[in-house]
């Protein structure tokens, strides 16, 4: 494998309902340092139908290149339709990065390609760089239940493969008019190709903010009692307009579905508030917490782990504590 014959950082555009994934905006920003301090291009790569027009978005978050595979045989996101575009990509144009968000999507596809090309992946990054004159991606992560980053590197293949997590890195401000180089692609795929079919896309019936991308977030754990009394971190989050999360325990429970939990094997997030009510602070919920902006803890054991990991730590009941916390914040 030469390695001079592949050039460029790029990042797979996510497309949801005509809208990019704020952690494709937010990899633009961390493709931008990589692909400056490498002096190469950054590229977005969207993939879907009626995507074109969004090549002027991706411009603007800082991308030199948009490649667009516009077609209705991408309508839906499927592993292999979506797998094989990006596969074509790379034979023609041979990046040396493709960045990827932390998301269903982008760890489903990133895996995928792994495999077919194949080449190394790193999931769930949190830190990014690039050696100037090799090109050597660090991707870094944490590892051993979050006691150590590790950098992890791919030096034997090209592209060097990475998902990254939501809302670590910062998008660039949007800057208006800025203009980058289409290159629009077309594969010659059918219907028959692709081995899955989308029969219905049934929606979640919420208009509740999304757990990764909320800004607040009011986690409730054991210590709530019962499914009830979980319900007053569904107040809270929704008086602040946050997104409710949970330990894993409250999920085993079947308080709350398994995408609310956080933690080790559960999400990872990164919101300017974190409350965390009931929620002893186990390492393994720490970990998927800790880089919150400000973490607020409530717990009646003034012993318990978690105020070893919070800024502000109230000691004392939550069904007293929160009701007090909801009239307050509903009269501000
Ligand atoms: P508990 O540990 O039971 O804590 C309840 C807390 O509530 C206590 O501190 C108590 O003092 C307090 N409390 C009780 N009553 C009140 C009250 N009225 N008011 C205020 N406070 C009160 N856990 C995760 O959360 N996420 C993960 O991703 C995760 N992954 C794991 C992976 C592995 C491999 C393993 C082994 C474990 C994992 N766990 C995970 C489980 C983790 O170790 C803990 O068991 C779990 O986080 C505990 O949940 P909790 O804090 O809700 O419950």
């Amino acid at each position: 494998m030469n390695f001079e014959d592949y050039r460029g950082v790029w990042v797979f555009i996510e497309e949801t309902d005509g809208k990019i994934a704020p952690v494709s905006l937010e990899l633009l920003g961390a493709g931008r340092k990589l692909a400056d301090k490498r002096g190469v291009e950054l590229g977005g790569v969207i993939i879907g139908e009626n995507v074109k027009r969004l090549a002027s978005e991706v411009y603007e978050y800082g991308a030199d290149v948009v490649y667009v595979y516009d077609a209705p045989i991408f309508k839906d996101y499927r592993t292999e339709s979506f797998m094989k575009a990006l596969l074509d990509c790379c034979e023609k144009h041979k990046p040396e990065i493709i960045l990827y968000g932390a998301t269903s999507t982008g760890k489903d596809l990133a895996s995928a390609v792994a495999t077919d090309l194949p080449t190394g992946l790193t999931a769930d990054t949190t830190e990014l760089d690039v050696e100037e004159d090799t090109g050597l991606l660090l991707a870094s992560r944490p590892a051993f239940g979050g006691n150590i980053m590790a950098t992890i590197l791919c030096k034997k293949y090209r592209p060097q493969m990475a998902t990254v997590r939501p809302k670590v890195m910062k998008a660039l401000t949007r800057e208006p008019g800025r203009n980058g180089k289409l290159v629009e692609e077309h594969l010659p795929l059918k219907e028959e190709d692709v081995r899955t079919k989308v029969l219905e896309i049934v929606r979640m019936a919420t208009k509740k903010v999304k757990i990764d991308e909320a800004d607040i977030i009011v986690a409730g754990g054991k210590g709530l009692g019962s499914s009830d009394g979980f319900q007053l971190c569904h107040e809270l989050a929704e008086t602040l307009g946050g997104a409710v999360g949970a330990s894993r325990d409250v999920v085993e429970a079947g308080w709350i579905e398994h995408h609310h939990q956080v933690g080790q094997t559960g999400v990872t997030v990164t919101p300017k508030i974190y409350f965390a009510i009931g929620i002893s602070g186990a390492i393994q919920h720490i970990v998927g917490m800790k880089n919150s902006g400000l973490i607020i803890a409530i717990n009646k054991d003034p012993d318990a782990p978690i105020f070893e990991s919070c800024h502000y730590g109230i000691v004392g009941d939550a069904f007293e504590i929160v009701p007090m916390l909801i009239d307050q914040f509903k009269n501000v």
